[in-house]
């Protein structure tokens, strides 16, 4: 068994976080290749060091003076390592680092030097070797991620190295310089590491025992998601429930490693399962619901449409010349509708409108500003008599309007327009009817 672990940036707030890793490490001879993230915040009125790197980094670039944001990035690392008792001084490091800062570097040098540092302060902790992932995590001149090049380059060390910690969020570009992922994006390292690593088990220690299933802001102790495939995961994050950067499943999915989201507060509990095909599920036909505000309706009716060719496409162009993104389109006979992000179509509706009369001559276009859509994802839905209607009677019963339904074609979820004001609701009912 070997398995990478991958720490984000509560669980090395401090000192004491650091030694609930090397714990959680210490625990289990297989988990032999750590990434760290930079540390996070220790309260929520706390600033993550990769914020306040940045922080200097536009003040540089603004000629304006960084010290006191740099003093508040050195005194963290300075009483984290006095607090572990390391002997190692990183002054050299920092001085190093804030006059490259003092030299406007860029900001992607600027930010990844947290994770660099969390890197050394645990690899020191361990008492295991650092690799640098700025040589073996590779980018192409674009700044595209190039996974066969890393894969390559990162398997190979990786042979010959029983255990080591490599510092998440970047890597190199073929000059040389230091690229980031996007924020979050140690979660995708520790996904490469553990794919190079050939790792049967990729795990994710964060501040929460895995994904819920539905938001707990809107129904109370939501039950705890134990197992889930990453095709049901990728419909809730869509909608907004997140615990992984969404580009994380991609390496260890095309790998067919498991990922298990974890506690570092909470070792014990077991956390949230992530894989291809789940076998050992938790008997429930439904495994989370989540939605999102903030959608725009574009209803457009014409008499014959369904005989007209090229109709579709031609509303399509329409958004498509405006880089507006189609969520949903629902259709009818002679109506059809088009959902889309309404900040999107907000700042060039006039045009939109304009450029749809023109292209359609429609008998009527009518704008839904109020809409929200909610999904409801479970594998066990498939083949399963009756789920959808459990899932309209529930809304039904709770006295909400559906205006639209879309299921995509492999009966993993249900996609359900409602009023926006009937969004939190509509999860209530729903949550009830599945887990009350
Ligand atoms: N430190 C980076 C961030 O704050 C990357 C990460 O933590 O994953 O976004």
């Amino acid at each position: 068994m070997l398995k990478t672990v991958k720490f984000g940036g509560s669980s090395l707030a401090d000192a004491a976080q650091f030694r609930k890793c090397a714990k959680i490490i210490h625990s289990d001879a297989s988990r032999r290749y750590v990434v760290v993230s930079a540390p996070g915040k220790r309260s929520w009125n706390d600033i993550k060091i990769t914020d306040l790197l940045y922080r200097c980094c536009d003040a540089a670039q603004n000629d304006l003076d960084f010290s006191d944001s740099f003093r508040l990035v050195r005194e963290r690392y300075c009483e984290i390592v006095r607090e572990l008792g390391l002997e190692l001084d990183l002054t050299a490091k920092l001085d190093h680092i804030e006059k490259k800062l003092r030299n406007k570097v860029d900001r992607d040098y600027a930010g990844s030097r947290g994770e660099y540092l969390s890197a050394m302060v645990m690899a020191a902790y361990l008492d295991w070797p650092l690799i640098d992932s700025e040589d073996y995590i590779l980018f192409r001149e674009d700044g595209s991620f190039d996974a066969e090049a890393t894969q390559e380059k990162l398997s190979f060390i990786l042979q010959d190295t029983p255990c080591a910690v490599f510092p998440g969020f970047y890597g190199g570009l073929p000059d040389g310089r230091v690229h980031t992922f996007s924020r979050g994006g140690s979660d995708i390292s520790g996904a490469i590491v553990a794919r190079a690593s050939a790792s049967d088990l990729y795990e994710n220690w964060t501040d929460v025992s895995g994904l819920l299933s539905c938001d707990p802001r809107i129904v109370d102790n939501p039950a705890p998601i134990d197992v889930i495939s990453y095709a049901e995961l990728r419909e809730l994050a869509y909608m907004g429930a997140s615990v992984l950067h969404e580009s994380a499943i991609f390496p260890v999915k095309a790998a067919g490693i498991p990922v298990n989201i974890r506690n570092t507060n909470d070792p014990d509990a077991p956390g949230t399962m992530i894989q291809t095909n789940p076998k050992e599920r938790h008997g429930r036909t439904i495994t989370g619901i989540a939605g999102r505000g903030c959608y725009t309706s574009i209803m457009i009716e014409k008499d014959q449409m369904n005989e007209e060719v090229g109709f579709a496409m031609r509303v399509l162009q329409v958004l498509a010349r405006h880089n507006i993104i189609v969520e949903h389109i629902p259709t009818g006979i002679d109506i059809m509708s088009v959902i889309v992000p309404s900040d999107q179509l907000a700042p060039m509706r006039d045009e939109v409108m304009a450029e749809l009369w023109a292209e359609t001559r429609a008998d009527s276009i009518k704008i839904n500003d109020n809409m929200a859509l909610l999904t409801v994802v479970g594998q066990g839905m498939k083949n399963q008599l009756g789920a959808a209607g459990r899932v309209f009677g529930a809304l039904g019963h709770a006295g909400i309007n559906v205006n639209m339904i879309d299921q995509g074609s492999d009966e993993l979820n249900l996609i359900i327009g409602i009023d926006a004001e009937d969004l939190n609701p509509a999860i209530r009912a729903l949550y009830h009817e599945f887990f009350g």
